[in-house]
């Protein structure tokens, strides 16, 4: 028996997405569920993967079983494919598993040809609308199958217009119409030497190959990169019954959001357009009318619309996003997915449905992404420094943005490349320009609404996006922007506020958002349900009551280094580091310990109760002194003798600094070992600051961390010092004190049993244990070889950002186990980078890790990636 590579939406059902792809797996869904979806079919994901093995060709066996498909279509429509009496007509649409809105390709109409248009005219009394549908179909065919640019199209259109006085294309006649199908035609002709073809079934099979082959066209693959979509997933093709929108005032289509996708607000969100095509609301060519204006237009298509709204929410548990027609008062239901949203309306989603009894706590956890969070605790600017609004837009993607205008997506993404902050400014977005919204800050369009091309992708990345901002005039020939009587050349400083839609001229400082209270009940649910706790990598008391406002319970990382950059301090370091003899670095030291000891008491004091680690001195020294190149500049140009001799004196202490490989070279525990009286005046700051503020009633829990340790003997010696330190400063007084190491390098992990014996504690370093353990350099290997590594898929995934859990895993689950093998109360933790990300932080829960460490802003969704391990190790379980 042959493989089943078509299935009718009746033979379908939701859970078969991976062969039907989303839309057709929703599809089935709806017309098992008696929704008013019109009648098709779905060829499968297989089909396609088949095509492709195929060398980009259907099997015979495909070709009859879509053949039987629309046989049993036309009896089920009472319609027949190619009649000019009574003319069945279809869209071919693409369908991947995960959806890629916008990236791949959709031909509507298909069935027509210039019998049958006639068929089409007759059958509705409306010419007009025959041959309208008719040139779409021609544009499509033309552009998407034969590849002739739409821009010839376009021009055509825009030609006819001018030359009928038509301004809307609601204004165009049918005489207008058929001239231009004949023009469409010709063109076709002209540029590809072959004729549109007439015979419907050529016509169809020709559509299917094509929407097939735009699985892997060039926006396709670069959304799938970025959004990490598999390459051998395959796209589903559903071909479906045209219905139209476009046959008169009683039709119309639309796009409606079951809540508002901007703010999770429960009303109906959308829009829609009376008398025109889907592809019309998407394109953003007409500014649709919104949602709530159909409840007086058509008062019962609104409240069937309102009834299927809410039966497809409960159905699937989630917002919805429904694509809908109306033909001659009848509602159609094309698709439904999952609503794409922003960050404050996930958690105001989330919460709802908990709320409303659709979904349980653990449910709405899983729902959240990081991506939300990013957004939500970063956006906003400063109103008090606003001073020219340009215009107001629709607010299509919250968040603020600033940036220099670009008036192409080429531009952005070049802009961008040379470090520059861009805004992309359009009249409209195509999928074409999804290099240049990725590369801007935000988005601006003059035409489309809130769910046309540009809104969508914007919210869907989290870049603030101002729509149909018609207030401005966008003049793309001559690269500027008109507000009023006021000109933005391309270059010049905008900013976005996608909250509330307005453009203003400059660059606005930018603030940071504080959580929503949704987010504060999501926080909360998630810290009864994890088992790790979070704590934050934090160098100052700012920082710190940052970390403690987002929920940290820790500092787990401080970077002493960090407090001496600031030029004050910077000079005293200099001078430590250039000094000949012990004791003139004593002096220099004793002039660093009050400035670190005030550091560590506003970090104790803001972390009251919470233990903090604090990272002794770790860079290699050189990193503190100026380059030897500046310095020699400096040199030339000065006249006097002093300074001269200075200057050369610290060029040869840069020289006799240098070395070949920094990274492995007199940095961290070897830094202590050879220069002991640096940790000591760290160490005895720390106990100082301690002292103080346990005088003053503040709990302090210092944790004394030792980096880059290689060998036990480094901690045996190290730990020493810090007892002994310790017992001098605190005397009697008990503090309740750790002193632990940092697992940075291979030999530490592997003999993490024997490092154990002088440790209270274990902190993963894996910015360093990944270089070390793949033996990459992270600035090389980021700036040489990872990007292409990445893209030709030596490797899966940047093991700076997601956790390496086949290698550097290993050895942190060997550590762990090794050191607790030997103390079982060993406190274990992350503070590399991978402390805030989400996969690496569910295997540091896998593996009982005890924190994770990041930075103050990604604490909230650390909390929230903690739960949702700890949630999908009990699934796991109960599987
Ligand atoms: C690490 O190596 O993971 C670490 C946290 O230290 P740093 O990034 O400061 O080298
Ligand atoms: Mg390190």
């Amino acid at each position: 028996m042959s493989l089943k590579m078509v299935y009718g939406f009746s033979e379908g059902n939701a859970k078969m997405k991976a062969l039907l792809g989303g839309k057709g797996a929703n599809l089935a869904e709806m017309t098992r569920s008696g929704l008013p979806v019109p009648h098709g079919f779905t060829i499968t994901t297989e089909a396609s993967h088949d095509f492709f093995q195929m060398g980009n060709r259907m099997k015979d066996d495909l070709l009859a079983q879509i053949q039987s498909a629309l046989t049993r279509l036309e009896s089920d429509t009472g319609q027949r494919f190619g009649d000019a009496d009574n003319a069945l007509l279809v869209s071919v649409r693409s369908g991947s598993v995960t959806s890629m809105p916008g990236m791949m390709d959709t031909i509507l109409n298909l069935g027509l040809n210039d019998d049958t248009v006639q068929g089409l005219a007759a059958l509705t009394g409306n010419e007009r609308f025959a041959y309208d549908c008719y040139r779409r179909l021609i544009q499509m065919f033309g552009s998407i199958v034969l590849g002739v640019e739409s821009y010839h199209f376009e021009s055509l259109l825009h030609k006819m217009k001018k030359n009928t006085g038509a301004k809307l294309d609601q204004d165009v006649t049918s005489e207008g119409w058929r001239n231009l199908v004949d023009e469409y035609k010709s063109c076709i002709k002209m540029k590809t030497g072959r004729e549109f073809p007439q015979q419907v079934h050529e016509q169809l099979k020709m559509a299917v190959e094509a929407v097939f082959k735009s699985w892997n066209n060039n926006r396709a693959q670069i959304y799938r990169k970025i959004n990490h979509i598999p390459d051998d997933q395959g796209t589903a093709v559903n071909v479906q019954r045209m219905v139209f929108g476009n046959k008169g005032d009683d039709c119309g289509t639309g796009v409606v959001f079951t809540r508002n996708p901007s703010n999770g607000d429960n009303e109906l969100f959308g829009e829609y357009l009376v008398n025109a095509q889907g592809e019309d609301v998407v394109a953003g060519v007409r500014t649709p009318y919104p949602i709530d204006t159909l409840k007086v237009a058509m008062p019962e298509i609104y409240e069937q619309l309102a009834q299927v709204c809410k039966l497809l929410e409960r159905h699937y548990k989630d917002m919805q996003d429904i694509e809908f027609t109306v033909e001659n008062g009848k509602l159609y239901v094309l698709q439904t997915r999952t609503g794409k949203r922003n960050a404050q309306a996930a958690m105001k989603l989330a919460v709802d449905f908990v709320k409303e009894g659709i979904i349980s706590r653990e449910e709405a956890l899983q729902r959240i992404e990081a991506s939300h969070l990013d957004q939500l605790l970063h956006r906003g600017i400063d109103e008090s420094k606003v001073l020219e609004l340009l215009a107001t837009g629709l607010p299509a993607s919250p968040g603020a943005a600033i940036g220099v205008a670009a008036f192409d997506a080429d531009t952005a993404a070049e802009w961008n490349r040379t470090g520059k902050q861009v805004i992309l400014i359009r009249p409209e977005t195509t999928p074409e320009d999804i290099h240049g919204v990725l590369a801007s800050e935000g988005v601006l369009t003059s035409r489309g609404g809130m769910t046309s091309h540009a809104a969508v992708v914007a919210r869907g990345m989290g870049k603030p996006c101002v729509c149909g901002c018609e207030g401005v005039r966008i003049d793309l020939e001559a690269r500027r922007m008109i507000a009023g009587d006021r000109i933005i050349g391309e270059g010049e400083w905008v900013t976005l506020d996608g909250a509330s839609g307005r453009v203003i001229l400059g660059a606005i400082p930018l603030q940071d958002a504080a959580a929503t209270t949704e987010l504060l009940q999501i926080l909360e649910w998630a810290d009864e349900i994890r088992k790790l706790r979070v704590y934050a990598n934090a160098d100052n008391p700012v920082d710190a009551q940052t970390a403690r406002s987002f929920g940290a319970e820790g500092i787990g990382l401080c970077r002493t280094e960090h407090m001496f950059f600031a030029p004050s301090r910077l000079t005293v370091m200099q001078r430590m580091i250039m000094a000949d003899t012990t004791d003139e670095r004593k002096a220099a030291l004793a002039q660093l310990l009050p400035m670190q000891q005030s550091d560590f008491e506003g970090i104790f004091q803001a972390m009251d109760g919470f233990s903090v680690t604090i990272r002794l001195l770790d860079p290699p020294l050189h990193e503190f002194l100026p380059k030897a190149s500046e310095l020699q500049r400096k040199l030339d140009d000065t006249d006097s003798i002093e300074e001269k001799a200075l200057l050369a004196q610290m060029i040869r202490k840069v020289h006799s600094l240098h070395e070949s490989n920094p990274m492995l070279g007199l940095r961290g525990c070897r830094l202590g070992i050879l220069y002991p009286e640096i940790y000591d005046m760290q160490i005895e700051a720390i106990f100082n600051a301690a002292a103080s503020c346990m005088d003053r009633g503040v709990s302090v829990i210092p944790e004394i961390m030792i980096p880059l340790v290689g060998h036990a003997s480094e901690l045996e010696r190290l730990r020493k010092r810090v007892d002994r330190v310790a017992g001098q400063v605190m005397q009697a007084r008990a503090c309740n004190y750790k002193v632990g190491t940092m697992i940075e390098v291979p030999r530490a992990a592997l003999t993490a049993r024997q490092i154990a014996a002088h440790a209270d504690f274990f902190s993963f370093g894996t910015n360093d244990l990944t270089q070390m353990t793949f033996g990459y350099s992270r600035d090389d290997a980021e700036g040489k070889f990872l990007t292409q590594y990445l893209d030709q898929k030596v490797l899966q995934h940047n093991p700076f950002q997601a956790l390496d859990t086949e290698g550097v895993g290993q050895l942190i689950g060997m550590a762990v186990a090794a050191g607790r093998s030997l103390k079982p109360a060993l406190k274990t933790g992350i503070c590399g980078e991978h402390g805030g990300e989400k996969a690496s932080i569910a295997f540091c829960h896998e593996i009982g890790l005890d924190y994770v460490s990041c930075s103050p802003f990604r604490i909230p969704m650390a909390r929230i990636a903690a739960a949702q391990a700890e949630i999908e190790q009990i699934h796991r379980s109960e599987l």
